[in-house]
C-alpha cells in the first residue's frame, strides 16, 4: 500500500504542517469557534513578498449575513510601517486580525498584501508569511525546545538560542537544571503569563515573518511585565510591517498611525500627537485610561506622553 511505503518524515511534515495550522488558528480564535471554509483557487500561486505592505480596502464584513460588523473599513500599512487599530470591545479589531490571516472571505472590498489579493493566493504561503503573538501563547505539553522550535522545521539549537536570547527568555531557561529540555504546559512546568509571552516571541522570531500582527499580545500581564514584554516586542517589531491590536494605549503611542475603531467604522485616524490635539474619541480614551492607571497608582500612560 502507498500509505505504508511513504517516507517517515513526509508525514511527520505533513503532520507538522496540520499542527502548525492548527496552532495558529487556535491562536488566532477561541478554540471553540469554528472557522468558515475558505479554499485556494485552482492553480493559485504563493503570495509574493515585496516589503509586506498590508491593505484593507473598503471591507465589508459580517460572520451572519444579517448582522455586519465591519462598514467600509480602508487601513494601509505600508511595508515596515507599525499599525495600531483601538477601539472598544466588540468593535470588530479581532475581526481583521481573522481577516488578515483569511480565516474569512471579505464580503466587500479587498484585502491586499503587497497588492496581491488575498483570495487569489495559497493560504499556506499567506500563513508563512504572518507571525501572530495572541494575548495567550498556546503551549504544548513538552519540552521548551520544542515549543520555541515550533515556528520553523528543523531548527537548530543555535537558532532557538540566539531566538530565546532575543525574546528575554534565555537566561530564564538556562536557570532551570534541565535548562531547554525543561517540560512545560499542562503537565510540565507552569510558565508565568509573561514567560509564556516571551516564548510565543521566541517561536515567531524563529518563523521570521515579514508581517506581525499582534492581537492584545501583552493585556493578559501586568503593567510591569507588559513593559518588560514591550520591548521584546518593539525590537521584534524592526524591519516588519506589524498591526498591533491594543487594550492600553500607553503601549501604542509611537505607532506610525493609530486607527480607532468603532462600530465597525474607522472614526479617526492619525499619529498620537495627531489625535489627542484633534480631542475627539482617541482623546477621550487616552485621558480615561490616563485617570484609571492613575486611580491603581500607576502613571504609565502619563509616562509614555
Ligand atoms: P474586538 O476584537 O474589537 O473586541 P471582535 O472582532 O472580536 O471585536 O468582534 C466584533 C463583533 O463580531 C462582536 O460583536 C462579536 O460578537 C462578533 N463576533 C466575533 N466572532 C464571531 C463569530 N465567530 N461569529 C459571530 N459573531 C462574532
Ligand atoms: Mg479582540
Amino acid at each position: 500500500m502507498i500509505q505504508i511505503t511513504m517516507p517517515l518524515n513526509f508525514l511527520g511534515s505533513v503532520y507538522r504542517e496540520i499542527r502548525q495550522a492548527l496552532v495558529d488558528m487556535a491562536e488566532m480564535f477561541d478554540l471553540l469557534e469554528q472557522p468558515a471554509e475558505v479554499t485556494d483557487k485552482p492553480d493559485a500561486p504563493d503570495l509574493e513578498i515585496n516589503g509586506g505592505a498590508v491593505e484593507l480596502d473598503q471591507v465589508e464584513f459580517g460572520y451572519e449575513a444579517a448582522r455586519p460588523i465591519l462598514h467600509g473599513v480602508s487601513i494601509r500599512a505600508g511595508a515596515g510601517e507599525t499599525i495600531a487599530i483601538v477601539g472598544p470591545s466588540g468593535s470588530g479589531k479581532s475581526t481583521i486580525g481573522r481577516l488578515l490571516f483569511r480565516f474569512y472571505d471579505v464580503t466587500g472590498g479587498a484585502i491586499r498584501i503587497d497588492g496581491q489579493d488575498l483570495r487569489d493566493v495559497t493560504q499556506n504561503s499567506l500563513h508563512r508569511a504572518i507571525g501572530v503573538v495572541p494575548q495567550d501563547t498556546v503551549l504544548f505539553n513538552d519540552s521548551i525546545r520544542y515549543n520555541i522550535a515550533y515556528g520553523k522545521e528543523g531548527a537548530t539549537f543555535a537558532e532557538i538560542e540566539a531566538v530565546a536570547k532575543a525574546a528575554r527568555i534565555h537566561d530564564f531557561v538556562s536557570s532551570l537544571p534541565e535548562g531547554y529540555d525543561t517540560q512545560v504546559g499542562e503537565r510540565g512546568l507552569k510558565l508565568s503569563g509573561g514567560e509564556k509571552q516571551r516564548v510565543g516571541i521566541a517561536r515567531t522570531l524563529l518563523k521570521n515573518p515579514p508581517i506581525l500582527l499582534l492581537d492584545e499580545a501583552t493585556s493578559a500581564l501586568d503593567t510591569e511585565t507588559e513593559r518588560d514584554i514591550q520591548q521584546s516586542l518593539k525590537a521584534m517589531g524592526v524591519g516588519r510591517t506589524v498591526i498591533t491590536i491594543a487594550h492600553r494605549l500607553s503601549t501604542i503611542a509611537d505607532a506610525d498611525r493609530i486607527v480607532v475603531l468603532e462600530d465597525g467604522v474607522v472614526r479617526e485616524e492619525g499619529r498620537h500627537d495627531e489625535l489627542l490635539a484633534l480631542g475627539g474619541k482617541y482623546a477621550a480614551m487616552w485621558a480615561r485610561q490616563a485617570a484609571e492607571e492613575d486611580d491603581d497608582g500607576e502613571a504609565e500612560a502619563n509616562a509614555v506622553a
